[in-house]
């Protein structure tokens, strides 16, 4: 079986409030309220018992990464563009814990390994999109090198 092509990893948050645990089966749930549905075929190969979550990263806030739909799946995620992209979410709204900073920029540098012509976007980066998601400039993020980014950090997770 070939892999995707991927030109856009996409950035995400859950819209849930800042520091709360949201896990996969969480997110899983709600996609499935909104009608998105997993293939039996993706099913089998990863995470069987999450028949409906859009992305295939959600990163928690004690910096642990779940995965949800396999990589050569395409999401749910960003309209338009989820043909040739990867998702990853953060839990929370618009401010995010340290681990959870370390942990996005291992893995979206691990992708940007995978995928050296992608490039990195926020959902709201992309055309028609409304809505504030992830809640930080990734722009800013990514010219930081990937720094957590002020005012976008919970204090409660200082050391
Ligand atoms: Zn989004």
């Amino acid at each position: 079986m070939s892999s995707r092509l991927i030109n856009l990893i996409v950035v995400h948050c859950a819209a849930t409030p800042n520091g709360r645990r949201t896990t996969v089966e969480d997110v899983n749930s709600w996609h499935y309220q909104r009608g998105f549905r997993r293939s039996p075929a993706f099913r089998a190969r990863q995470n069987h018992s999450l028949d409906a979550i859009g992305y295939h990263f959600l990163v928690y806030i004690n910096g642990a990464i779940a995965t949800g739909r396999h990589l050569d799946e395409i999401g749910a995620h960003a309209a338009g563009f989820n043909q040739k992209s990867v998702g990853v979410c953060m839990a929370g709204t618009d401010s995010f814990t340290l681990a959870q900073w370390d942990a996005l920029r291992g893995n979206v540098q691990l992708l940007m390994d995978r995928y050296p012509q992608a490039r990195v976007v926020g959902h709201r980066d992309l055309p028609k999109v409304a809505k504030s998601c992830p809640g930080f400039n990734v722009a800013d993020w990514l010219r930081g090198d990937m720094a957590p980014l002020a005012g976008h950090v919970l204090e409660a997770s200082r050391p």
